[in-house]
């Protein structure tokens, strides 16, 4: 569990460019569900992988819990992010791909097995643990991705457009699931989407982003329901 302090953050990815995240000041509280909501190109994404510690912090600060995120070495960076394009490995069977970031990290061989266990019954996949990605629906392999997310047990969750591969119907019933899962967890998470009605139903506030600044920020009912 973490507070997330995002502190006037600005990333310029061309010298003497334009600002993809300009002086963007956000404070998350400890198992908040924030979604970063705005059209295409406005930033959304550079500030999730700036959180993530993927990209380079042009000015500004990000931390999580009392850590500034790019003082610390990514294996120890306690948060789990999921990809709209899976990012699973695919010569390894559903158990493996669940199993790979706790082996990488030294995790006892009973307690990877007690949480991968954990981790498919609560995302039902159970059955599909010896299979490959490739034998999977797009909604099966979605599952495992956070699956992957999951066994970690990380500080803060990070989606970036997990749902936008998969169809309407998937989209919503994925979308219960995850704020299911959330509240279960009661982990901190970062959600980016560019649908309006994903970003209404999962979020505990909504950051709408416009040309890299911050155009509103509020709960749902606050941003959509203005009068
Ligand atoms: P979003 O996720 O909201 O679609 P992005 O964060 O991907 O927006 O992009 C914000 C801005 O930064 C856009 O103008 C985009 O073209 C630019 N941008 C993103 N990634 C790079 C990069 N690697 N190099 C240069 N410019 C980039
Ligand atoms: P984890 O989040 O489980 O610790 P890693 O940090 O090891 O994952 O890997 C990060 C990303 O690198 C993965 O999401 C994947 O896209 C890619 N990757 C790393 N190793 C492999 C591999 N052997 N096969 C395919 N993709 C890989």
């Amino acid at each position: 569990m973490a507070s997330i302090d995002i502190n006037e953050v600005c990333k310029i990815y061309d010298q003497g460019g334009a600002k993809a995240v300009d002086t963007v000041d956000i404070q998350i509280e400890d198992g908040e569900f924030i979604v970063l909501v705005g059209p295409s190109g406005c930033g959304k994404s550079t500030l999730l992988r700036m959180v993530a510690g993927l990209e380079e912090i042009s000015q500004g600060t990000i931390s999580i819990g009392d850590r500034v995120v790019n003082e610390v070495e990514p294996a120890d960076r306690d948060i789990a992010m999921v990809f709209q394009n899976y990012a699973l490995y695919p010569h390894m069977t559903v158990y493996d791909n669940l199993a790979y970031g706790l082996k990488n990290r030294g995790t006892p061989k009973t307690e990877i097995a007690a949480r991968v266990a954990e981790a498919a019954k609560m995302l039902e996949i159970e059955k599909y643990l010896d299979r490959k990605p490739r034998a999977l629906s797009g909604g099966q392999r979605q599952r495992v991705a956070m699956g992957r997310a999951i066994v970690r047990k990380p500080a803060v969750f990070l989606f970036d457009e997990p749902l936008s591969n998969l169809d309407a119907k998937l989209r919503v019933t994925m979308r219960g699931e995850i704020r299911k899962l959330q509240k279960r967890l009661k982990t901190t998470a970062i959600y980016v989407t560019h649908d309006q009605l994903e970003a209404m139903t999962l979020a505990d506030r909504l950051v709408v982003l416009n040309g890299g600044r911050i155009e509103q920020i509020g709960t749902p009912l606050e941003v959509y329901n203005r009068p």
